[in-house]
């Protein structure tokens, strides 16, 4: 029998008409260094309808890629709208990404048209020689006859996003679309190899944007001011910029100001309530307000994630911030919303810590299973140990242009993350597959020293990377940021270590570092980290 039910598509144009009429009166604001500015979902909705005419009038028709070389703005956001919309695909470039990088992802997703942000222009113009498809640049942010660098976007033709949408009328035929088209592409950060291009259809996106406002998950409604400081290129900033639009939260946009003072300034002023970004961020943040102080008291809700939410981390906001820091995991090939940690009811906040220190439950429609060797799957049991693999209508089933398919497994994405799972849907990560430390046949979890070694109170940062070892075959190296005027010796933090993991598990090679290299959207870079190890860059310390 068939459902009588409407067969109506789940579009962003869907999103857009409903965000810019429905809560048309909330706002985006942007901040600009000295202050902020603003604008009504109401008039981005008009906007969008400009620069979509606008696109159309530079040739970008049926599929043809879009991409954006932006921060997190109002006008990103108008992309976010306009070319989805237009049945055109929006590609997010990553703007950390060196140029030959850039120019490979933009080449293979065969961009039309790039809108880029004034202060990006000159970074641009050292990509674009890689970038052969882009026939169009448009810049906004500031005017183009101001924009240092313009005149070195050789090879195409460059536009002023103010004129073009001066230019334009503030409405426009959106198409009827099909729910399973491409909507945006994303490309994975290329932390363990190669960028991979992941295309979202507006069916996923669309259904991706409920979870942040599922009562589970975030509860995001029109009660919330949502800081995205995730870069809405890296993984569509975490979804929550569409579903600010779908549940009426204000969207409060850090542009290029994501230095730790001018977070907390813009929490404070803004009454943000609710704010996502890596841990990298989160510790910069605790530190200013360590430091110099500052109000935010206006958050109920920091989400966490891209990489593993040190237990320090979690526990500072309680107890000094007084704010919740909620793990969640994902990934680019995940839209990226793979799971949250908020614990089940009923527990004492004892017993609750496991289940938040975990990388949290799946999110519903999101699947999980433990493959072993050979790709046997493992019981859901929350002892063994395996890579996890995920499916659902928000995780990619292929690469663009069918790169790399053996991350497929009988319709299951592998996700290249080692951990366990439970009976209750919980994931508990212990490493990415390749930064797992394989000692004597054993393995060792780097991530859990790491977030050890992070709860020591003159530890900043630890990053752990396995490095080859003629009696065991690897054995792990620690990398020790200190917090500025601490001292602690390796035999201290080895002991400190002692306490909570098994002797064979202890590094016996230490090194005091000034930072740990971080990938382009803020996460450690243990390749960085091996390449320099291997160059034998770092000062090694012995402790037995
Ligand atoms: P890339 O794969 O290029 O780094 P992504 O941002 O898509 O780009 O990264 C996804 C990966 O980030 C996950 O596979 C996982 O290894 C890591 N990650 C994300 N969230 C967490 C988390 N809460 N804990 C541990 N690792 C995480």
């Amino acid at each position: 029998m068939r459902s009588t039910m409407m067969d109506i598509p789940l579009t962003i144009t869907s999103i857009m008409r409903y965000g810019t009429s429905v809560y048309g009166d909330r706002e985006v604001v942007t901040c600009t260094g000295a202050g902020t500015r603003r604008r009504s979902y109401a008039e981005s909705g008009r906007r969008a309808a400009r620069l979509a005419n606008a696109l159309r009038r530079l040739g970008v028709d049926a599929d043809q890629r879009v991409g954006t070389f932006m921060w997190n703005n109002a006008e990103h956001l108008e992309a976010y709208l306009a070319v989805p919309s237009m049945g055109a695909v929006l590609h997010t470039l990553n703007i950390r990404l060196a140029p030959a990088e850039a120019g490979y992802v933009a080449a293979h997703a065969e961009d039309h048209t790039v809108i880029v942000d004034a202060s990006l222009v000159p970074r641009f113009a050292g990509i674009l020689p890689h970038a052969p498809t882009v026939r169009h640049v448009i810049v906004t942010g500031a005017p183009l006859a101001q924009t240092p660098g313009a005149s070195e976007l050789a090879g195409v033709q460059v536009h002023d996003y103010e004129d073009l949408l001066a230019a334009e009328p503030d409405s426009f035929g959106w198409p009827e679309l099909d729910e399973r088209s491409a909507a945006a592409m994303c490309y994975t950060s290329g932390t363990t190899g190669k960028s991979k291009g992941v295309v979202y259809s507006h069916r996923s996106t669309y259904l991706h944007s409920m979870g942040p406002c599922l009562g589970n998950a975030f509860a995001l409604s029109e009660q919330d001011r949502v800081l995205p400081v995730v870069p809405m290129f890296h993984a569509n900033a975490w979804g929550l910029a569409y579903a600010s639009l779908l549940c009426g939260a204000d969207l409060v946009l850090p542009d290029q100001h994501m230095q730790p003072d001018a977070l907390v300034r813009l929490i404070s002023g803004e009454r943000v309530t609710v704010a996502g970004g890596v841990p990298t961020i989160w510790t910069g943040v605790l530190a200013q307000v360590r430091a110099a102080g500052g109000d935010l008291s206006s958050l109920r809700l920091v989400v966490c994630g891209g990489s593993a939410v040190p237990h320090a981390l979690l526990a500072a906001y309680e107890s000094e911030l007084g704010a919740r820091l909620v793990q969640a995991w994902g990934m680019t090939e995940t839209s990226p919303l793979g799971s949250v940690a908020n614990p089940p009811p009923g527990l004492s906040e004892d017993q609750a810590w496991p289940y938040r220190d975990s990388q949290g439950r799946l999110f519903c429609t999101v699947e999980g299973r433990l493959a072993g060797d050979g790709g046997t799957v493992l019981p859901n049991d929350g002892q063994a140990v395996g890579e996890v693999e995920v499916r659902g209508p928000w995780v990619t089933g292929s690469y663009y242009r069918d790169d790399d398919p053996g991350k497929f497994h009988d319709g299951w994405l592998r996700t290249g993350d080692v951990g366990t799972l439970d009976e209750r849907g919980f994931i508990r990560l212990t490493d990415r597959a390749k930064d797992v430390v394989k000692s004597g046949g054993e393995w060792i979890s780097s991530m859990a020293l790491e977030n050890i070694l992070m709860s020591h109170p003159d530890v900043a940062e630890a990053a752990v990377i396995g490095v080859p070892d003629d009696r065991w075959g690897e054995r792990p190296f620690a990398a020790v940021v200190l917090r500025p005027g601490a001292e602690v010796s390796a035999d201290k933090l080895r002991a400190f270590l002692a306490e909570q993991v098994p002797p064979w598990q202890l590094p016996e090679r230490w090194s005091f570092i000034a930072e740990v290299p971080k990938t382009s959207v803020g996460k450690f870079s243990k390749r960085r980290m091996r390449e320099a190890y291997q160059r034998g860059d770092y000062e090694v310390v012995e402790a037995r």
